[in-house]
Formats: C-alpha cells, sequence, structure tokens
C-alpha cells in the first residue's frame, strides 16, 4: 500500500472506530514542548505525580517508543455530555461520567491496529492514550487538531476542549496535515478568572492548586472542593469554545447514575453500591473511602 492509500485507510478506520477528529504529524523530537515540561517541573508544578518527572527523554522522542517511528497519528474523541448532572448534586467531571477512557480508547486503538496489520503487515505501530510518555496535546497541535488553551488543554475549533486524545506512533511514513491552528484565546482569560483555587496562570497549571488533582488522589486534601466530588471543570464550562460544541456520539458510555443520583443517592451511596455501579469508572482508581471524603467535604466538613 503506498503513502497516500495508507494514510487515507487509516484515517478511515480511525473514522470507523468512532473517533471524532483525526490529524498526523510527522515525528520530530519536541524541543519547545520540553523546555516547557522542564521549567514546569522545576517549578514543582506537577505536586506529587512523581511520574511526570520520569521518562523525559522518551516524551520528547516518540523514536523511543516506537522503533524507527516516522509519523504521529492523533484522534480526537468528544465526551462533552448530551445531558449534565442537576446543578444541586456533588459535581463529576465530564470526562468521569462514563465507562474508563482508557479502558474504552484502547479497544478502539486495537480495532485501528488490527486493521492496519490486515492491509500492512509489516507495519509496526503502538497506541497511547494517556499511559505512556507521550506529550498528546503536543502532538494534537502538530496534527493541525487545535491550539493549547491559556487552560494548558487542547481546544479544538469544532470540539472545544472536552475531548480525548489517542495517539498511534507508527515506522511507516504519511501524508501529513501541513496546516497548524493558530492560536485563538486571545485576550479572554475566563479559564483563569473561573478557577477556585487560582492554579491557572496563562498556560501553567500548578497542580498543587488544582481541586481535579487533590480529589482523585488518596492523602491529597490541600484545597477547598467546591462543588466537585471528582476531578473539575470550572476552568473549561468558562471556555467560550465549549459553548456551541455538540454533544458526544458514544452510545451506552454513560453510567446512567451519575447523572441521575440525586444528592441524597450520592449521601447514602454506600461501599458495595460503590464497587458495583463505578465498576468500569476512574472513580474506582480513587476508591470509595476518597469518594465518600469528597462528599462529604462538598457538603461542607473539612476534608
Ligand atoms: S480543573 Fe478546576 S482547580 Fe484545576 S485548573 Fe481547572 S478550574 Fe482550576
Ligand atoms: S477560557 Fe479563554 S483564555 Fe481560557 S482557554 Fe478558553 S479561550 Fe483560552
Amino acid at each position: 500500500m503506498d503513502k497516500p492509500a495508507l494514510t487515507q485507510f487509516i484515517k478511515n478506520a480511525i473514522a470507523g472506530a468512532g473517533f471524532d477528529a483525526c490529524g498526523i504529524a510527522a515525528v520530530t523530537t519536541l524541543e519547545t514542548e520540553m523546555t516547557h515540561l522542564n521549567s514546569w517541573l522545576v517549578a514543582g508544578y506537577h505536586a506529587g505525580m512523581a511520574y511526570m518527572a520520569r521518562n523525559v527523554e522518551k516524551r520528547a522522542n516518540p523514536a523511543l517508543l516506537v522503533e524507527n517511528a516516522q509519523s504521529v497519528v492523533v484522534s480526537l474523541l468528544n465526551y462533552k455530555p448530551p445531558q449534565r448532572q442537576p446543578g444541586n448534586v456533588p459535581q463529576i467531571a465530564y470526562y468521569a461520567y462514563g465507562v474508563d477512557y482508557h479502558d474504552f480508547i484502547h479497544e478502539k486503538l486495537a480495532a485501528v491496529i488490527a486493521a492496519v496489520k490486515a492491509v500492512a503487515p509489516a507495519t509496526v505501530l503502538r497506541g497511547f492514550v494517556d499511559s505512556a510518555p507521550v506529550l498528546e496535546k503536543a502532538w494534537a497541535v502538530r496534527a493541525g487538531l487545535g491550539w493549547i488553551g491559556k487552560n494548558n488543554l487542547l481546544i479544538s475549533p469544532t470540539l472545544g476542549s472536552f475531548t480525548f486524545i489517542a495517539t498511534l506512533v507508527l515506522d511507516a511514513e504519511l501524508e501529513y496535515t501541513t496546516r497548524q491552528e493558530k492560536n485563538r484565546c486571545g485576550k479572554c482569560t475566563q479559564c483563569i478568572d473561573a478557577c477556585p483555587g487560582g492554579a491557572l496562570r496563562p498556560y501553567r497549571l500548578d497542580a498543587n492548586r488544582c481541586i481535579s488533582y487533590h480529589n482523585k488522589r488518596k492523602g491529597e486534601n490541600g484545597v477547598l472542593l467546591k462543588n466537585y466530588c471528582f476531578g473539575c471543570d470550572y476552568c473549561q464550562l468558562a471556555c467560550p469554545w465549549n459553548a456551541k460544541t455538540p454533544p458526544h456520539r458514544m452510545s451506552n458510555w454513560t453510567i446512567p447514575e451519575i447523572v441521575n443520583f440525586t444528592a441524597g443517592d450520592w449521601n447514602n451511596l454506600d461501599e458495595p453500591a460503590f464497587n458495583t455501579i463505578f465498576a468500569k469508572s476512574v472513580l474506582r482508581g480513587a476508591g470509595f473511602a476518597k469518594l465518600k471524603a469528597n462528599l462529604d467535604a462538598c457538603n461542607g466538613k473539612p476534608l
């Protein structure tokens, strides 16, 4: 299969797997991004996420993940929910409304990889979603899918920032996206203004002050949670680029209790019910005790 044909085949396979957007970048060393990452680490903004300081070389160079890597295929999957939780209950970040995205997306990537292997068996490719030292947002920018906003997230002009980012690194040359999106944050500071803990400066996130860091990690309890018992979306909900984006297209992804639970349901949640309802959710990673403490904190008790 020649380069244009393989490129189109992969794009079709990604669309067929249900992703909402796709772009392709040529492998290069991410010098500028690494400088930014290193200064962020030196400032201690990664808080207790020691893993962020490991494998820095691999983050800069995908060829250390896939031998002779030539191309990075970046896919976006919209997760903006069609139905939100009621406003008067402890809030869950949108990305956690459904089945654990790692599992869900790895299944999709496995289907794409199998399809590529069927037509180009010699191709070496690996799929990643938030599980390996890949700078997904930087590759998404290089693949023409959006820009990194002042909230530190990828902003797609059509999908906003409520998207999962998946990457495929492969050793075949492909046709690359030539046009990159310009940064359209302009003079806006709405994400920074909306952050309750002052965790955001333009293009810098201090995890030490971030609700989403504290309410997911056992042993972390340093900030007021406001009304979020898992994750936090204040900065994304404030972003004008998320105002008119479409809802996601993932049938059977949402865990119904998350959008249907009343405040009483959350307060009365016990461990057996948690283990059943959230068996396939990212909430299980935090665990019942952490969620319960967060729920109490959302109700005004100290964490
Ligand atoms: S997730 Fe919440 S706490 Fe963290 S930067 Fe965004 S608004 Fe601030
Ligand atoms: S809220 Fe404004 S400044 Fe922040 S990411 Fe969105 S457009 Fe950019």
